[in-house]
């Protein structure tokens, strides 16, 4: 038999690794709680005509698309914002708003395998749904950066930029949306000077350029230049200043933007207002982002309602930090390996084994039928802290060995006092 290897893109995690992820997850479900948001799961698999709805061609052409044996183009979600979008105008249509919605799992592209970039990957999404207000969208900042600083991530930074900006900047040559996006998505690749060529006039070329000029190292003032530079266009004026709100609310709640970005476009079409991505200095490539998206529920046949929302890239948060060398989810408890010294005393050696778990000991039973010397030698090993060696003698007295396997100690201890001994 071939000993096989994981797909191209694909890994398993183990130890941990393994630990780190569910670690992060964990932390991203305690943010969620904190914030008042309902966790939903929804499936891997979608339509592929939901997918393909509104994700932007960059993520269209990176999507797992396959027919089920039942002849129905479906695809693996490569996000999770479509399928929420879908269960708000189904089985949430008629909850009151706001809806706070959490989930958290794995989500499929088909990028080019490099650090940080994987094909399986996993993200926490919080939605919020309902809401027009600033404040909506400084509740998406603050949480993430909440989330992030529960983990102990350092020198972490906000990158901010608004959609109606550049919306309203095009919208003025009356530019349909397939060109305003494929210009964006030039933009998000920073191919600059490739988005230039498709403007359609020379003037709205000017323009863009000129906007990209006005970048500053202070996030106010960048928002200042951009308020004069678009001072005659109504859509554009609507969204700077809706950028400085939010701006005002997240900075004076302690939220680190580090610039403002008058050129900042994302990849996902569906974004209508104020966008963002977060970084660290160890990966040049964003740790989550995400941003407002007014028009996309009802695109996919809900009433017009106004959302906002993000996604953090759980495995590059993870890369992020054991760049830093903060070990999340390597918490240890105190390890127990329940051993019987012959057959006939596996009943009783079970049952200390069940009343320790239950009282939250982690325990493993000696499996192998090895002897003691062995399975101790092996527990050791594997950093098991003590061995509990049920034996006759001890027994009668209602009592068992409590062995220290790194001191090498071992006491006599009764049954009863067995689980307050191990987490003292
Ligand atoms: P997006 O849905 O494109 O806004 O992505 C949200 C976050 O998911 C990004 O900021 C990344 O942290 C993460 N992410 C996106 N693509 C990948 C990938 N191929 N591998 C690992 N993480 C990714």
């Amino acid at each position: 038999m071939p000993t096989f290897q994981t797909v191209r893109g694909m890994r398993d995690l183990l130890d941990q690794e393994a630990q780190a992820l569910t670690g992060i997850i964990s932390k991203a479900r305690e943010t969620a709680l904190l914030y008042g948001y309902r966790e939903v799961i929804t499936p891997v698999v979608e339509s592929f005509e939901l997918l393909n709805a509104k994700a932007g061609e960059e993520i269209r052409k990176r999507m797992f698309i396959f027919k089920d044996l039942g002849d129905r183009n479906v695809a693996l979600r490569p996000e999770f914002t479509a399928s929420i979008a879908r269960i708000t105008t189904t089985a949430l249509k008629n909850e009151p708003k706001p809806l706070r919605l959490f989930s958290a799992g794995s989500v499929y592209r088909y990028d080019e395998p490099q650090r940080g970039r994987f094909r399986e990957f996993w993200q926490s999404n919080f939605e919020l749904i309902g809401s027009n207000r600033p404040e909506a969208d400084a509740e998406i900042l603050l949480l993430t950066d909440s989330f992030l600083k529960s983990l102990g991530l350092r020198g972490f930074a906000f990158k901010l930029g608004h959609m109606g900006v550049l919306r309203g900047i095009l919208g003025e040559e009356d530019m349909d949306e397939k060109t305003q996006n494929a210009i964006f998505q030039r933009m998000d690749k920073k191919e600059y000077q490739e988005a230039f060529k498709l403007a359609p006039t020379e003037r709205c070329r000017r323009v863009l350029e000129g906007l990209l000029q006005l970048r500053s190292d202070d996030c106010f003032e960048t928002v200042e230049k951009i308020k004069c530079y678009v001072a005659g266009n109504e859509r554009a004026r609507v969204a700077v200043e809706n950028l400085d709100d939010i701006l005002k609310l997240v900075v004076a709640n302690g939220c680190p933007v580090k610039v403002v970005e008058p050129g900042f476009a994302r990849g996902l079409e569906y974004y209508t207002g104020m966008i963002f991505e977060v970084y660290t200095p160890e990966l040049d490539i964003a740790l989550g982002g995400g941003g407002r998206y007014d028009k996309l529920i009802e695109l996919f046949g809900g009433e017009p309602t106004p959302a906002v929302g993000c996604a953090h890239g759980i495995d590059r948060v993870a890369l992020a930090l054991q760049a830093q060398e903060n070990k999340v989810g390597d918490e240890r408890e105190k390890r127990v390996l329940v051993f019987a010294v012959n057959d006939a005393l596996k009943v009783e050696a079970l049952k200390i084994a069940q009343s320790l778990r239950q009282s939250g000991v982690i325990v493993e039973f000696e499996v192998m039928g090895r002897r003691m010397a062995k399975a101790l030698e092996d527990a050791d090993k594997r950093r098991v802290d003590y061995a509990v060696i049920v034996g006759e003698r001890e027994l009668k007295e209602d009592a068992v060995m409590l062995r220290n396997l790194a001191k090498r100690e071992q006491n006599v201890v009764p049954v009863k006092e067995l689980a307050e001994k191990i987490n003292s």
